[in-house]
């Protein structure tokens, strides 16, 4: 089989490496602040192509400045890689330990080089300070990544390893004297290729990675609430529309409660309207708590929240909204925030519902009972009365 010119590979793998750390420090601009990491994760690949480029100019440089400064710049490379995961994940860099855990290595592959002489120590020392590296990181994507991207940078990763592990082991063999790194060997080949297609990949998986959370921040943008954080009408209405086909079709039952907040023009009256957003949050958590898994708390407008409970009758949802409004009775409201109740109207879906806005009107005729009826209370709509 006919070995590949090793230089030629090493440089393009740089250069592809350049252009992806480029691309990655690049795109920060265009990514909301909350994406965290991407320098860190551009500056790796384009470290680990300063380490090619040493390579490449081998026989220019001094034997030892091509060991310490490549095989270093390699290190720190790697290590930038996981520094913008740990950003990433919202995690403290662990600049520190990572730094003495360089310095050490560094220091004893400088002893295996002018104090020992030793080209296999110097192969083990850093084949392991890198698969430390890589293991730590991959551990990190595992525990905190989600979706394709991540395992993939993980999957390489993991496979660095392997080929750092065998590198390590397969250096025992070696003659311990300073061997030409650019030999035209299979073993060698196969080694500096794993390493670029790995900053290669890498880079590309940390890159999906970012555009992966970019899309699922838009996404929660479009399909939540910003004040209170509750699902948003449109995507509320949407979830209705799946359940009511569930009901047609296989005739799931399913209920729905609307939540009005008392008096609540007085709050924002006396209190101001940024006291009377922060009860709209502090309601919407104290809902939440009292919600089962299943329920799904929307707002509806303005101080309106809408609950919708599959697979739930009349019966039990309203046990869920005497629940919601005993708990946000007795919450103790968090200053300067005021005291406040809620009404509910609660509604089931039964024969003859064609549409959501049917129910939806059984709902808010129980709200209007509610409210007339002396508000801070549960009102039920009548199982048998069809509206309009
Ligand atoms: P009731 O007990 O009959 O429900 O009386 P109420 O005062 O709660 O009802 P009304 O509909 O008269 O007042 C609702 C108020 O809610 C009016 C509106 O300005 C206020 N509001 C709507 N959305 C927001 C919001 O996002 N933040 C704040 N602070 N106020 C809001
Ligand atoms: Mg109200
Ligand atoms: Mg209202």
């Amino acid at each position: 089989m006919p070995s590949l010119d090793l230089r030629s590979l090493a440089a393009m793998s740089g250069i592809m490496a350049v252009v992806l750390g480029l691309v990655l420090l690049g795109v920060r601009a265009n990514f909301p602040a909350s994406i965290r990491g991407l320098r860190y994760w551009g500056l790796a690949p384009l470290l680990c192509a300063s380490s090619t480029v040493l390579f490449v100019l081998s026989g220019v440089l001094p034997n030892w400045l091509l060991v310490l400064a490549g095989n270093g710049l390699l290190m720190v490379g790697f290590a930038f890689f996981l520094f913008g995961s740990q950003r990433f994940f919202g995690q403290p860099v662990a600049w520190r330990r990572w730094g003495m855990v360089a310095a050490g290595a560094l220091s004893l592959m400088a002893v295996f080089l002018w104090v020992q002489p030793d080209y296999r120590l110097r192969v083990l020392v850093f084949t392991s300070t890198l698969a430390l590296v890589c293991v730590v990181h991959v551990r990190l994507l595992l525990r905190h990544g989600q979706g394709f991207s991540s395992r993939l940078a993980a999957g390489v990763l993991a496979a660095q390893v392997l080929v750092l592990v065998g590198r390590g082991v397969s250096s025992l063999w070696l003659d311990s004297a300073d061997s030409d790194r650019f030999a035209p060997s299979l073993a060698q080949t196969a080694y500096l290729g794993a390493f670029s297609f790995s900053v290669l990949l890498v880079s590309v998986g940390v890159l999906l990675m970012a555009s992966e959370r970019v899309r699922s921040e838009f996404e929660h943008l479009a399909t939540h609430d910003s004040l209170t954080g509750a699902l948003a009408r449109r995507a509320l209405l949407e979830l209705a529309a799946m359940e009511m086909q569930r009901w047609q079709r296989y005739q799931q039952p399913f209920a729905v409660f609307m939540l009005d907040v008392d008096h609540f023009k007085q709050i924002n009256d006396t209190h101001g309207h940024l006291v009377g957003d922060a009860v709209l949050r502090d309601l919407v958590t104290q809902v939440r708590a009292a919600l089962r898994g299943a329920d799904r708390l929307g707002r509806y407008g303005g101080e309106e929240f809408l609950v919708l409970m599959p697979g739930t009758d009349l019966a039990a949802a309203q046990v869920v909204a005497e629940r919601v409004a005993a708990t946000v009775r007795s919450a103790a409201p968090q200053a300067p925030a005021p005291h406040c109740t809620v009404s509910i109207g609660v509604a089931a879906v039964q024969a003859g519902d064609a549409t959501f806005e049917l129910l939806l009107a059984r709902a808010d005729a129980a709200l209007y009972q509610a409210k007339s009826s002396g508000r801070d209370r549960v009102a039920v709509a009548p199982a048998d009365v069809v509206l309009f």
